[in-house]
């Protein structure tokens, strides 16, 4: 069984849907950091005020703020977990990857979800969210290619990468990606 889960991709990719879909479908946790950080936000906390601006631009946030939400949730979490918008730099992999070492929970597939850049662009824009205006969505894009992609070199190289076409409806991605999981569990590795 596939239990320990990283999803991957550019802003827009569907992570967050698809995230969302496969966590309910095989009882994991989903955590979604930029859920998390926008919770903050909404809720005024000192963290959400001490982010928001970051947000806002379409930055990061500080690698050690991420990895703390991360670490506190999974160190108590035994079962199943995605994680959906962490990594996002090589710092948060090596943490990631040394977290992951010391609770022995290592990570079974870094899923990448891959959309063409115009249609990431169609979909942010008809979204809506606070940080989804063009000159913000570009931004994101530009971080994702700078800090982002180059992750998948790093899962690649340890066997774990495994890319799924994110074109198409929600429960056409949604099949892809069980298809792709359930293969991995036969041993037969769909790679990029
Ligand atoms: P997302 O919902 O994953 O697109 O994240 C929205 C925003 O939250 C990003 O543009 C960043 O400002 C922030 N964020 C989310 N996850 C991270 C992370 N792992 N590291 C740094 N910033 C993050």
């Amino acid at each position: 069984m596939t239990e320990r889960v990283v999803i991957l991709g550019p802003p827009g990719a569907g992570k967050g849907t698809q995230g969302q879909l496969l966590a309910t479908a095989r009882n994991l946790l989903h955590l979604s950091t930029g859920d998390l950080l926008r919770r903050e936000v909404a809720a005024e906390t000192s963290l959400g005020q001490q982010v928001k601006a970051v947000l806002e631009r379409g930055d990061l946030v500080s690698d050690d703020l991420v990895l703390a939400i991360v670490s506190n949730r999974l160190r108590g979490h035994g079962n199943g977990w995605l994680l959906d918008g962490f990594p996002r730099n090589f710092p948060q992999a090596t943490m990631l990857d040394k977290l992951l070492g010391d609770i022995k929970q290592p990570l079974q597939v870094a899923l990448q979800l891959q959309v063409p850049e115009e249609e990431l662009v169609k979909r942010l824009l008809s979204r809506g969210r606070s940080d989804d205006s063009e000159a913000v969505v570009r931004r994101r894009l530009q971080v994702y290619i700078q800090q982002t992609e180059p992750l998948n070199a790093h899962y690649q190289a340890q066997g774990l990468l495994m890319c799924v076409d994110g074109l198409g409806s929600v429960e056409t991605v949604a099949t892809r990606v069980c298809e792709s999981l359930d293969q991995l569990q036969n041993g037969k590795h769909t790679v990029c």
